[in-house]
This record gives C-alpha cells, sequence and structure tokens, in this order.
C-alpha cells in the first residue's frame, strides 16, 4: 500500500517541479530585472533624492564604468632614469620608448589564448605570464566587457600586458630583459568614508534605490541582507522604506566605487528589521541582527526531532511492484497522529491546503532559494495561512495520514532552486551567532552604528518637513 502511495507522491512531485522550475525561472527573471515590472501598477511618482551624498546619478555611474582604461605608466621608471643620464640607455628603456599600446575590449567567452591568437601574439609568453608568479594566474579571470592594454615593442613583441581589475587594481605584465615577465598588482590607496540614505518605495526597490543616487551593487547587497526576512518579489508594497550606511570608496578624494553596506534598515508592511554588519578580529564579516544573531536563518534538521526516518530519500529506488524507478524525493518520518511537526527554517508559508496524494500540505518558502514542504497532516495550525511569517521551531501542523497514506508519517522534502535534495545529507547553511568573545565589541559597534542611523533619519525627516 505504501508503494502505490510513493507512486502518487512521485508523480505528483514530478509535476510540482516542472511548476516550480517555471516560477522559479519566473522569479529569476523578475530578480534580474529586479522587480521592475512587477510593481507597474504603482503610480510612477519620481522617488525624492534623499541620500546625503551629492547624488551620484545614473549617467554618472555608467561614466565611470566606461571610461577608457589607461595604463598608470606606461613608460616605466627606466625610461626616467634614462632622461637624466642619456648615456646609460638600456635595451629595455629603448623599448619603452617605442611601445605601441593597442586596447582589446574583452568580449563574452573570450579567452586570455584566444585574444593572444586575435592579436598575433606569441603564446608563450601567454605561458610565461600566467606563471610568472603568483600574481600572474589572475590574468587568467579577466572579465567580458573590461579591457586589457597591449603594449608592443619595436620588433613586435609583447612587453606589457595590464589589466584593470577594479577602479583600484591594475594587473601588469612586463617583459624582462631576458625575455620572462614580471607581473604585479598595483593597488591605490582607498579612502572609506560612511555615506547614508534613506529611501521611500513607490516603485520599486531597485528603481526608487537608483533614483536615490544607491549603485546597482548597494542595492543587490541590501535585498542579498534581507533575503530571509523579505521577499523582495513578492512583499514589496508602496510605501515600504529602508535606511542605510554605506562604505562609499574615494581615491584622492575622488569616489571611485561603493563598499559595503554597515547597517540597515527595513520597513515592510509596517515590519521593521535591523541589520548590523560586523567583522571580528579573524576578518570574517558578516550581518547580525542588532542582538547579534545571524542575519542568515539556518534550518534545523528534522521537522520532528525524535521521530524514526520509516523511508529515506533515493532517487532511485525500484518499485517492488511495478518494478521500475520510482524516487522518493523526501524523507518519511513515523510518528503517531497528533504529532507537531516544525518549521525548519523562518520563512513564509506560500502554499497551504490539499494536494493530490500530499493530502494536507504546507509549503514554506524560506528566502529566495530554499523550500521545504511537509505532507500528509492531519491538520494545520490554527492561526497560520498562506503569507504568514513561521519561525524556525513553529509549529505549522500535525502529523496525519491524509491523501494516500497507509499510516501516519510526516513526508518531508527540502528543494533548493526548485531541486529536490536529500533532508538528511543535505549542506545546510551555518547560521552562527555572534560569538561571545566578540559580542561586547559587536554591541558597541551595532550601537554605534545604529545611533548613526537613527540621527541620519531625523535629520531627514527634518529636512522633509521644513
Ligand atoms: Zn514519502
Amino acid at each position: 500500500m505504501r508503494y502505490q502511495n510513493d507512486l502518487l507522491q512521485a508523480s505528483t512531485t514530478i509535476e510540482r517541479k516542472k511548476t516550480s522550475r517555471v516560477t522559479h525561472l519566473i522569479i529569476g527573471l523578475i530578480c534580474a530585472i529586479l522587480a521592475t515590472a512587477s510593481y507597474a501598477f504603482f503610480a510612477a511618482k519620481p522617488a525624492p533624492l534623499t541620500s546625503n551624498e551629492i547624488a551620484l546619478t545614473i549617467s554618472d555611474i555608467t561614466t565611470n564604468i566606461e571610461q577608457p582604461i589607461k595604463p598608470l605608466d606606461p613608460i616605466n621608471t627606466t625610461f626616467d632614469a634614462s632622461v637624466t643620464a642619456p648615456k646609460n640607455i638600456t635595451r629595455q628603456s629603448m623599448q619603452s620608448l617605442s611601445t605601441v599600446w593597442q586596447e582589446h575590449k574583452i568580449k563574452h567567452g573570450e579567452s586570455l589564448s584566444a585574444i593572444f591568437s586575435t592579436n598575433k601574439l606569441n603564446k608563450a609568453d601567454l605561458h610565461k605570464i600566467i606563471n610568472a608568479n603568483d600574481i600572474g594566474s589572475q590574468f587568467a579571470t579577466i572579465l567580458p566587457g573590461e579591457s586589457l592594454m597591449i603594449g608592443l615593442n619595436i620588433t613586435g613583441e609583447l612587453s606589457h600586458l595590464t589589466y584593470k581589475k577594479s577602479p583600484y587594481e591594475e594587473l601588469k605584465a612586463t617583459r624582462r630583459e631576458d625575455g620572462s615577465f614580471n607581473v604585479e598588482l598595483n593597488q591605490k590607496e582607498v579612502e572609506r568614508r560612511i555615506s547614508s540614505a534613506s529611501v521611500i518605495i513607490h516603485s520599486s526597490l531597485f528603481v526608487d534605490g537608483l533614483n536615490a543616487g544607491l549603485s546597482e551593487q548597494t542595492i543587490m547587497q541590501l535585498a542579498d541582507i534581507f533575503a530571509w526576512d523579505i521577499d523582495f518579489a513578492l512583499d514589496i508594497r508602496e510605501n515600504d522604506q529602508f535606511s542605510i550606511l554605506y562604505e562609499s570608496l574615494y581615491i584622492n578624494n575622488k569616489k571611485i566605487d561603493t563598499g559595503n553596506i554597515l547597517a540597515a534598515e527595513f520597513i515592510n508592511q509596517g515590519r521593521t528589521t535591523k541589520a548590523i554588519r560586523y567583522k571580528d578580529p579573524t576578518g570574517k564579516a558578516s550581518y547580525y541582527s542588532p542582538d547579534g544573531n545571524s542575519m542568515r536563518k539556518a534550518f534545523i534538521r528534522t521537522p520532528i526531532p525524535l521521530a524514526r526516518v520509516s523511508s529515506g530519500f533515493n532517487l532511485k529506488r525500484k518499485h517492488p511492484v511495478l518494478n521500475r524507478i520510482r524516487a522518493h524525493k523526501g524523507v518519511d518520518y513515523a510518528a503517531s497522529t497528533g504529532t507537531p511537526i516544525k518549521a525548519t527554517g523562518n520563512g513564509k508559508i506560500s502554499f497551504r491546503g490539499k494536494q493530490h496524494g500530499y493530502g494536507n500540505v504546507v509549503i514554506i518558502q524560506h528566502g529566495q532559494r530554499y523550500s521545504t514542504l511537509y505532507a500528509h497532516m492531519s491538520k494545520f495550525h490554527k492561526r497560520q495561512r498562506v503569507g504568514s511569517h513561521v519561525k524556525q521551531g513553529e509549529i505549522i501542523g500535525y502529523v496525519g495520514k491524509t491523501g494516500l497514506a497507509t499510516g501516519s508519517h510526516l513526508h518531508y522534502e527540502f528543494r533548493i532552486d526548485g531541486v529536490h535534495k536529500n533532508p538528511l545529507t543535505v549542506s545546510l547553511i551555518k547560521s552562527e551567532p555572534i560569538l561571545k568573545k566578540y559580542k561586547a565589541a559587536f554591541l558597541a559597534t551595532s550601537k554605534s552604528l545604529l545611533n548613526q542611523l537613527e540621527e541620519f533619519k531625523s535629520t531627514q525627516l527634518a529636512q522633509k518637513s521644513q
């Protein structure tokens, strides 16, 4: 009887999996365009520029990115020396004098090897550069859209190769007299300043964030920090708001990039959630709630802590009657009817109701990527509904044998990006609270950052009411 049950489970699982894949694709797409379309029904009021930074307009960002990449010093220091001592012109400085530079814009899917072919460069030089030292291999991590500056000497040989890794880092390979290459990573000194922004959402997180002068990178970071608490595709409402303190990176008093968000507050449908970034003395940085709990919520391994596993996860389980492979994409826990079932992680109930052979089912969505399913329940928790936020360990319903179950048990599934994983072995996200030894330092940081955030918000309010 059990087999029939699981046969049905398998087919409904496949059906749902297809749907969930499609849903995931759609959600992914929405996220990719950052949900600009999903709130089109909101009146497109222009969002106020509320950043206390001089507003960095979108065109500024674009110019920043598209600035032509030039080598820091195409003529090397040997040449400078030769200016004062003309008699000592070395072969190398002669080369530098006559270096011809060309820019190569990296295309999608283009490897360094392909770039060497295109520019008729000697592949042996490529090998020498990559293997020059520990840094050499960084040339293999070039990104499409960026540029390589290629310097050729008088004989047409590669003499320099430079790649701007970031606004403040440049990889540089220089041919030595013996034909080998010296590779170095030049880093400019970056000053980190604290910027703040407070944004009321009228259209979407992304659109209003950009209008307030935030970079795409900062908006993505914000969405990532609160991913466990807020579903940015579905939960955002007009007049939701957020305030953040974030790093702005400067070189010689010129803003070149944005860094990390240091503190953030998000008010979503009246619910306030705060996050603080803390870097411990070992250099490990993470986001925590003001009291020191991780913003990334872990899962507990099982929804019924002491229950016995009566049937495991098996993608190749052979059906004893049909003699065919029928996947069992979850774990069965034997437990008597009425045993409480706990949510394995914080999340939002995305489905609650009957589902074919599964009987009474609850599905919880945890952040963007994770979901868990609980089947054959006898009854649901009274005060929850679809859309309810549940905490890890909170009771969501009770064991039963609804649907096609021969005995009372819980069928539990764990999915990442819509793909079923073995709940017993899947590696669960660690979410350690702040370590005891760093707690005092963390609380001091947390208090100071939150005070700054509050201060910023009140000046914003004062400015608006004027
Ligand atoms: Zn099962």
